[in-house]
């Protein structure tokens, strides 16, 4: 085939010079006449020509102008295919995917020749040409061969999201192209973004000496009329969506909408929504069924829920949670949301709405997680007499260009991760987007022809927006990326050319914890001060710090994963760490009722859940695993109920979560058993509750996983204030923190617990609390303890200020039963 002789044409001293073949390409006449619309056909010989002559080139263009799909093609047509594999990183799995089907098709080649692969899952062959991927799969490959030199070219698209391993990913191909070009085996690196906004990486010394050149591409964009609300709805945005895209449908002339949510629940609950309102007849249902009905929807659930009795299928090619794969917004697993938004009742405008209009409005939803043949329909024509209506998350943003859309609706905001300060734990907030993405946003409407933008907040607001997204990597804890990188061997961190750099604080921040886990190699202890601190900068990882970074969780809880197979706790430990990883499990005891007829039943229902949650902990040994017990129990009622919303709703848990927490517990098993593959894990949905002895064992590992959050009951001799009665004190706080009253462990008060994170409102209260014994913590925390001499303080052990905690040197210290061995890798 063509590939083939191109291959045979290069003589071989030239194999690894620059290509001088033309590899032709056999493309369809239509897919050739729609590629010569895109403006990137214009530009194609000023980027081959900045190509050969630059290791790195940058790309800018308009989101639809060609980048994703053209570049790829045009370095294959130049024989950049023929001496390696041209790759080409998307942050998102839904454009990696959806991307390779499309150019393979454009090309007229297999999916064996243009290929893509995500975490666990894609079609790579040895033919492989183009390839596709998520940022995370590229970093991995890296930590295999550096060099990467399966690759004659890598193309790192969507930079301008910002994404932190796109960031990582620049700044360390910045060191791998030239080291490329000094082996004599030369390799290109592309950048593309869809702003104009590159400085952070062109004009950064510390990536690129001499600055990469940039080739603009013009879009023909047709001029976007924006629309502000008078007011911006603070709440109900969904609902305003409703009634905009209700609004143009009826009165504004034909062409496509596209409505911007944040997630896939709201996307779900908008397209139920409308579809409700405009009914749309399915004529011949193999073109234009769409899959995706509220009848599909409840048969999904149905199944779903009959699975749950059953063995969870693991899900392969979910692993969202894992932050290396991901910059996947819309992760959260809430399609079981409620109905309750289809009730047009409580809208004045609902009855209105309803009427039926004469033309059909044709919904579509478009997010990461939707399956791939769902998503290709929105590139399809819809059918002949309806009007397109696509409501999406960010992915159609930038990553995905819709055609034929005139409308936008766009609600402002975004769906960010959000990483606790306290607990490394992410969370998703929804928040005002920046004007740059809302006009992205705009400009999806000025593909085809002038179109118009609604947005759903007023020009004050807008206003108040930031200009631009700022780089994830600047606000949230980089512990977990220490880890990757650490296990990339990049052992001075503090030394990597990221575009935009984390803060210094955060940096020695994760590289402390981290030491203090053992993923990192404790750093000399002796010499100049100086020598020692630079030392703590620049520690090697450790086996151990190996298994942790391939789990997809914050480092406390994958030190827990990586202790978790002794005496048979794995699956109890990956229950708790996924428990404890999704948010806001339990129904909160302590709100308010509404009216008082409420509040009687309130207070039955406090006393049933309350009840409930004390049979969870259990007595005796498991009560001292407190909350976590609490948490096991739930999850293993839960699924013994068959995960029912019924059950959860009876017994005070949140649906959602419990859903989540399955998934969740399904990826954990997988990682673990890759890990290490002698254990072979699998998760029984409906576990039996631990033996003593495994409790123990519980909570031995989760007081080596949550070490740095331990406190210590203060003491009659220690009461300045009687209002200290039941306190603790930790290690980082000089004020005393209390178990928090609906915790398993507030009668208990054992002297000595670990904590899930602390939260402060009217005193400063632990949650997710679990007692440990005093004689663990120089067995397992050793770093946090001193031993020698005791020490000027009274105290068996007390907690300084500067964080260390100390304890004497005793012989009953070191008379612990347990042993916890090390993971062999
Ligand atoms: P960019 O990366 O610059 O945003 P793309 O290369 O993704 O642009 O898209 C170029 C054009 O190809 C767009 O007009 C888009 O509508 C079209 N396109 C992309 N994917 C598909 C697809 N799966 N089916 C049909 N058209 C597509
Ligand atoms: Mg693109």
């Amino acid at each position: 085939t063509q590939e083939v002789t191109a291959e045979k044409k290069i003589p071989e001293d030239k194999k690894l010079s620059e290509p001088a073949v033309f590899v032709p390409v056999d493309r369809s006449p239509e897919v050739q006449e729609a590629r010569l619309k895109l403006p990137i056909l214009a530009e194609e010989q000023v980027i081959m020509e900045a190509v050969k002559e630059n290791p790195c080139t940058v790309i800018c263009g308009e989101t639809g102008s060609g980048k994703t799909t053209q570049v790829p093609q045009f370095l294959y047509e130049a024989g950049y295919a023929s001496s390696g594999m041209i790759g080409i990183t998307e942050p998102r799995r839904v454009a990696a995917v959806s991307m390779s089907h499309r150019v393979a098709k454009e090309m007229n080649l297999p999916t064996r020749v243009v290929s893509y692969q995500i975490r666990y899952e894609g079609n790579v062959t040895s033919d492989t040409k183009i390839k596709f991927m998520t940022d995370g799969v590229l970093l991995k490959e890296i930590q295999k061969d550096f060099l990467l030199q399966k690759y004659s070219v890598i193309i790192i698209d969507e930079a301008h999201e910002r994404s932190v391993y796109t960031d990582i990913l620049i700044g360390l191909l910045s060191r791998i192209v030239p080291l490329r070009n000094k082996k004599g085996m030369p390799m290109k690196l592309m950048v593309m973004s869809a702003t104009l906004r590159v400085e952070d990486f062109t004009e950064n010394q510390k990536l690129f000496r001499n600055p990469p050149p940039v080739v603009k591409v013009d879009a023909r964009q047709f001029p976007v009329t924006v629309h502000f609300n008078k007011r911006t709805p603070l709440e109900d945005y969904t609902g305003e969506a409703f009634h905009k895209t209700c609004k143009i449908h009826r009165m504004l002339p034909p062409g496509g909408i596209l409505v911007f949510l944040t997630g896939q629940a709201e996307v779900h609950g908008l397209c139920r929504r409308l579809r409700k309102a405009f009914p749309f007849r399915r004529a011949n249902t193999a073109e234009c069924e769409d899959g995706d009905t509220a009848e599909d929807m409840q048969k999904f659930k149905k199944t779903k829920h009959k699975k749950m009795v059953s063995l969870p299928r693991i899900d392969l090619d979910n692993y969202s949670a894992l932050p290396l794969d991901e910059g996947d917004e819309d992760r959260e697993a809430d399609i079981e949301d409620g109905d309750s938004d289809l009730d047009l009742g409580d809208d004045p405008a609902g009855t209105e709405d309803k009427s039926d209009p004469s033309i059909p409005l044709y919904v579509l939803p478009l997010y990461s997680l939707l399956a791939p043949n769902q998503q290709a329909k929105v590139f399809r024509p819809p059918p002949p007499g309806t009007r397109l209506c696509v409501v999406a998350t960010n992915v159609a943003e930038t990553s995905l260009t819709i055609p034929g859309i005139k409308y936008v609706v766009d609600c402002g905001r975004v769906k960010k991760r959000f990483y606790d300060r306290v607990t490394g734990v992410s969370s998703f907030k929804v928040m005002w987007t920046s004007q740059a993405s809302a006009n992205q946003r705009a400009g999806r409407a000025g593909r085809t022809e002038p179109g118009h933008c609604y947005r759903l907040y007023s020009s004050a607001v807008f206003g108040d927006f930031s200009l631009f997204s700022e780089a994830e990597i600047t606000r949230r804890p980089v512990e977990d990326l220490v880890l990757q990188m650490k296990d990339l061997n990049i052992d001075k961190v503090i030394n990597f050319p990221f575009p935009t750099p984390p803060s210094f604080e955060a940096l020695v921040a994760a590289e402390e914890l981290l030491i203090s886990l053992g993923a990192l190699e404790e750093p000399p202890r002796s010499g100049r001060v100086k020598e020692m601190q630079r030392a703590r900068l620049s520690c090697p990882i450790t086996p151990l710090g190996r298994a942790m970074a391939s789990f997809p969780v914050s480092p406390r809880y994958a030190k827990m994963l990586s202790l978790g197979k002794q005496q048979d706790c794995l699956p109890y430990v990956i229950a708790v760490v996924a428990a404890m990883t999704v948010r806001e499990l339990f129904e909160e005891l302590d709100r308010p009722a509404g009216s008082e007829d409420e509040s009687s039943k309130l207070v039955q229902r406090r006393a049933r859940l309350t009840q409930m949650r004390r049979l969870w902990a259990g007595q005796g040994a498991s009560l001292l695993l407190g909350d976590l017990m609490v948490m096991l129990g739930a999850v293993g009622a839960c699924e013994f109920a068959g995960c029912s919303p019924k059950f959860c709703e009876d017994n005070g848990l949140r649906y959602k979560a419990m859903v989540e927490i399955r998934r969740l517990r399904g990826q954990l098993t997988n990682a673990v058993n890759a890990v290490c593959p002698e254990v072979g894990v699998f998760v029984d949905p409906k576990m039996t509750p631990p033996t003593e002895h495994q409790v123990v064992c519980l909570r031995q590992i989760v007081l080596a996983g949550l070490g740095d959050h331990l406190a210590r009951r203060i003491r009659e001799e220690e009461l300045l204030d009687p209002k200290w009665r039941n306190g603790y004190k930790t290690p980082l706080l000089d004020d005393p923190v209390f178990i928090h009253p609906s915790s398993a462990l507030f009668k208990k008060v054992p002297e000595f617990v670990v904590y899930q994170e602390i939260t402060e409102t009217s005193k400063m209260y632990m949650r997710g609390v679990s007692a440990v014994e005093a004689e663990w913590v120089p067995q397992l925390l050793p770093q946090y303890c001193h031993f020698g001499a005791p020490l000027e303080s009274p105290l068996p052990w007390f907690c300084s200020s500067s964080g260390t905690v100390r304890c004497h040197c005793s012989s009953t210290f070191f008379r612990v039963g347990w042993q916890l061995p090390a993971i062999e890798m």
